[in-house]
């Protein structure tokens, strides 16, 4: 199912940082929102995922106006770099958590607990709460809760940045995995330009409130329009 914003305004404090952005997440595209900080990628993030509400313009799944619709009717499976897991909760009661605000049976959620973790390859965490394991696992974790109520689009934001260099290469596999086997539509938030251009299928670049660029990783690479996008992805002509 597809995702689409649509001229998206929203000013915090009389300061506009989203300044009229349309960007599209086709059906089943992993895409990546590139930019620097501050160039306003966390806040559309949040209008999408209706956490954040919008000063004018449309949020589009599929052919559905969700604009006004809560964060909670939207179903969207969500991944932060910090805070991802509830501390004060095991691993079972963190994946859990989705399914039973969601009202499955107590057997059904047992089963698809077992199942996610099985998935992630950490079937013997469930009984540990996450100050126990580490970034990596809690990244692994986190995302199985995201997958965990089958939603149909996937949000991330700066998922693996606190971690180091191999942990991210690792879990960018494990993104990447579960983004195909889940057939999920699925938009992360980067300011890494490795990372967006080796995982995603799309590349939207941004800065201070406006896309600069949208295309596939090797039409913004090999072609930047702008100096922006070429001095940003470190070309130089
Ligand atoms: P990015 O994710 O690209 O770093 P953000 O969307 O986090 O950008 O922030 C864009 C701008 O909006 C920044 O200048 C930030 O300080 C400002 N901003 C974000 N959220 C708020 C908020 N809740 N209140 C005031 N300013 C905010």
């Amino acid at each position: 199912m597809s995702i689409t914003a649509k001229n998206i305004w929203k000013r915090f404090d009389g300061k506009a940082v989203l300044r009229g952005v349309t960007v599209e997440a086709p059906t089943g595209a992993l895409v990546a929102l590139l930019g620097p900080s501050g160039s306003g990628k966390t806040t559309l993030l949040r209008i999408i995922a209706g956490l954040e509400v919008a000063d004018s313009g449309a949020v589009q799944f599929h052919d559905d106006d969700i604009t006004r619709h809560s964060a909670r009717d939207r179903n969207m499976g969500f991944v932060f770099q910090h805070y991802a897991l509830f501390r004060h909760m095991t691993v079972f009661e963190n994946v859990a958590f989705g399914l039973r605000v969601r009202r499955w049976p107590e057997q059904k959620v047992r089963d698809r607990v077992h199942e996610l973790l099985n998935l992630v390859k950490l079937p013997e965490m469930a009984a540990r709460y996450p100050a126990q394991m580490s970034g990596g696992q809690r990244q692994r974790i986190a995302l199985a809760r995201a997958l965990a109520p089958e939603p149909k689009v996937i949000l991330l934001d700066e998922p693996f940045g606190a971690l180091d260099a191999q942990v991210r290469e690792e879990l960018r596999h494990w993104l990447r995995r579960f983004h195909d086997q889940f057939h999920v539509t699925s938009i992360f938030v980067t300011h890494d330009q490795e990372e967006a251009f080796e995982v995603a299928d799309r590349v939207i670049v941004m800065h201070d409130g406006k896309v600069e660029q949208a295309g596939t990783p090797a039409e913004v690479f090999e072609h930047p329009v702008n100096e922006f996008v070429m001095k940003f992805l470190g070309r130089v002509n």
